[in-house]
């Protein structure tokens, strides 16, 4: 996380002085605006532990979490196989971490049912959420209880799949058991980013197999333990679908509605990443800098994230380089030279803090709404 701080201070140097205000929002909050095109963006973890596995909180304080760091919704995925605490906490049914979590949240959060289904390589760590009964998953091996997950309407994803503790090079690949679960249906969305960890082989498998982008926190302690909050805050998928229900976040995640936002990244697929750049940042004309014709830009960003652009419009700008920080729920102002007017300003982006693709930034064109 101290690098990351390090890289934003240095982001900030590097801008040149461009005008960089934050605003006064809770910025532990990860609430979205929503996209142009209507529906919601969803910030939701669908991967953490309490004391029901390996985890060092009881359930109730995963839901303050949650709340306070405005989830639209969090699973508890105990792992099934591995079970450190039974001794001291022994609990034959496995659904109990997720009824204390549902009875503590209340409406505050959306609590989804869900499990980690702990292997070997293949096929390693599994979660399995929007489950009906997870210990009919704890009473088979864990390729029998992907398929109960299945029967039972679950959403699955492979967790962790470049973890070095199964895959001693760090690359996610995959096994002819994974490729049999995606041909069947099996296996539909895959971890890009787990906690303080990024995959490019995991994001590339993803893009290649169809699979839905997710990135969660699995934590483990306390959230703002692991994590700077409110600069920093846990690694998540924000998921894009009409409302905030059980039902129509369990579709979008089917149909790969999905980006991970990691640190400061988001990465997903263009039409997607795309949306959620276009609900968080508005360009608007800020008027002419004193008796000349350097027009003020004002780049505004409503969201969460700070972003990180770079201009590629080829006029020269005047009071920063070309790379602008615009802080969450903040703004920059861009001063343009070259006789760019109120009625023609556009300007042409290249997103450094998203990735389409690994090392692939988003592009995109921004122009002031029409009044
Ligand atoms: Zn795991
Ligand atoms: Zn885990």
């Amino acid at each position: 996380m101290h690098n990351l701080w390090i890289g934003a201070v240095l982001a900030l140097v590097v801008s040149g002085g461009a005008a960089a205000h934050e605003g006064p929002h809770d910025l532990r909050r990860m609430d979205f605006p929503a996209p142009v095109a209507g529906g919601r963006i969803l910030a939701v973890d669908l991967h953490t532990h309490t004391v029901f596995s390996d985890g060092e909180v009881w359930p109730t304080i995963r839901v303050e979490e949650a709340r306070r760091d405005g989830l639209a919704a969090m699973a508890v995925t105990e792992h099934l196989e591995y079970q450190p605490r039974a001794a001291d906490i022994p609990h034959p049914d496995r659904n109990r971490s997720y009824q204390l979590s549902k009875a503590a949240a209340g409406e505050s959060v959306l609590i989804i049912p869900g499990a980690e289904i702990t292997g070997q390589m293949p096929p390693g760590h599994v979660n399995a959420v929007f489950i009906t009964d997870a210990n009919a998953l704890s009473r088979v091996n864990p390729e029998a209880a992907i398929r109960t997950a299945n029967a039972q309407g679950g959403f699955v994803f492979w967790n962790h799949p470049y973890w070095s503790r199964q895959q001693p090079d760090g690359v996610a690949r995959l096994l002819p058991l994974h490729q049999s679960l995606i041909a069947q249906k099996q296996l539909h969305g895959i971890e890009v980013a787990n906690g303080a960890d990024y995959s490019e082989s995991a994001f590339r498998i993803a893009l290649d197999n169809n699979l839905a982008i997710i990135g969660t926190s699995d934590v483990h302690g306390l959230v703002d333990w692991d994590y700077d909050v409110p600069r920093g805050h846990r690694t998540v998928t924000l998921v894009l679908a009409p409302d905030g229900s059980a039902t129509a976040i369990r579709k979008a995640l089917g149909e790969n509605r999905t980006a991970a936002w990691y640190r400061d990244s988001l990465i997903g697929r263009p039409a997607i990443l795309e949306q959620i750049v276009r609900a968080s940042l508005t360009l608007a004309p800020g008027g002419y800098a004193e008796g000349s014709k350097v027009l003020t830009a004002v780049v505004k960003n409503t969201s969460p994230v700070r972003y990180l652009l770079r201009v590629r419009s080829p006029q020269a700008l005047y009071n920063s380089t070309d790379i602008v920080t615009v802080p969450p729920h903040g703004e920059a102002q861009i001063q343009v030279t070259g006789g760019v007017t109120p009625a023609n300003l556009s300007l042409d982006f290249e997103i450094l803090n998203t990735l389409v693709a690994p090392r692939q930034p988003l592009v995109l064109n921004l122009k002031p709404k029409a009044p």
